[in-house]
């Protein structure tokens, strides 16, 4: 009894081999140009190729157009001149005189020696010239561009600095390979 079960089973065994070779044949025939996926050698099945970026040639910086490269502007404070009006004469050049408080002639009546007379005498603070020194750019007329901060460069807004972009392969259009 159990000789002969494993004798059916011998011949079952048998037949699902011979079945499944012949099928595994067939298939083969029938299909002997079977599609392959070939991955792209350009971008190695990425789709994606890094390039130079052509906005800035690779360097990842462009000339700021608020400075046209220089780093500096004109001083906001005093228009590029480098200097502004005297706080302590407000550009007059000339300050009460205070020794006759601007009258001219001393308590005794007589001509003031300060100021000959007129009143006023030179500021102390400009020398009479009625401007000082710009404080803000410290008379250059020049202050550093905020844009840039003085580089004279911005980063490249195409590829955001990095100098490379990210494009889609051109030899697969991007699809990383092909089915041949
Ligand atoms: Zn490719
Ligand atoms: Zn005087
Ligand atoms: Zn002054
Ligand atoms: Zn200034
Ligand atoms: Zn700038
Ligand atoms: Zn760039």
């Amino acid at each position: 009894m159990l000789n002969r079960l494993s004798h059916y089973l011998g011949i079952i065994l048998v037949i699902l081999f011979v079945f499944c070779a012949d099928s595994c044949k067939r298939r083969h025939i029938n299909f002997p140009h079977k599609k392959q996926w070939v991955e792209c050698s350009t971008c190695n099945g990425t789709g994606i190729l890094i390039v130079q970026c052509r906005e800035c040639d690779g360097s990842g910086k462009l000339e700021c157009e608020d400075c046209e490269g220089e780093g500096e502007e004109d001083c906001a404070m005093c228009w590029g001149t480098g200097r502004r009006a005297c706080s302590e004469c407000s550009g007059k050049g000339l300050e009460q005189c205070s020794n006759c408080r601007g009258v001219g002639i001393d308590s005794w009546g007589n001509r003031c020696i300060y100021c000959g007379g007129i009143g006023y005498e030179e500021c102390d603070n400009c020398g009479g010239s009625g401007y000082e020194r710009c404080s803000n750019c410290l008379g250059s007329g020049n202050e550093e561009c905020l844009t840039c901060h003085g580089t004279g460069e911005v980063d490249c807004d195409n590829c955001n600095g990095y100098g490379k972009v990210r494009v889609s392969c051109w030899d697969c259009d991007g699809e990383g390979g092909r089915m041949e």
